[in-house]
């Protein structure tokens, strides 16, 4: 898999303030932006309500009206779905089998660790078309002036 997933330094700290605030839970939430040649940015993000009740500390799902929601607001900016991010309490960032099992080829998830002292490590993963592997994509963070301006 080629090419690194830019995200702007205020879209990053976010995603860390929305991970710290769940904590010990998880938290999780859409990933809006664009992908064409010049690569994929995330531009905008829409956290979304954790719907799992019986174990929202170790597993996330999002839920059909989760991605209309996201779809829409995506639509409104003209910008494109192109992920989800998540976060792991405790764990490393690293896709779990639950993940691996409901994620979706094409899309980026981000996910990120989250402790009681605040977040760590923060990484983006990517399932193949053929669900045979789920590989690493690398973050590029991006100051606001070196990134596209999101609309
Ligand atoms: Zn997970």
């Amino acid at each position: 898999m080629t090419g690194a997933l830019k995200i702007g330094q205020e879209i990053e700290a976010r995603i860390r303030k929305h991970a710290a605030e769940a904590y010990p839970h998880e938290c999780c939430g859409a990933l809006l932006g664009r992908d064409d040649e010049a690569g994929r940015e995330v531009l905008a993000l829409v956290p979304l309500e954790n719907q799992r009740s019986d174990s929202p500390r170790n597993r996330f799902s999002i839920a059909p009206e989760d991605v209309l929601q996201a779809a829409g607001k995506a639509r409104d900016q003209r910008i494109d779905l192109i992920g989800w991010y998540h976060s792991h309490p405790d764990h490393p960032a690293e896709p779990s089998d639950f993940d691996r099992e409901h994620a979706w080829p094409w899309y980026s998830y981000i996910i990120v660790r989250s402790e009681a002292q605040g977040t760590k490590e923060m990484d983006s993963w990517r399932l193949a078309n053929d669900r045979a592997s789920y590989a690493k994509e690398p973050i590029q963070i991006g100051s606001p002036e070196g990134m596209a301006q999101g609309r």
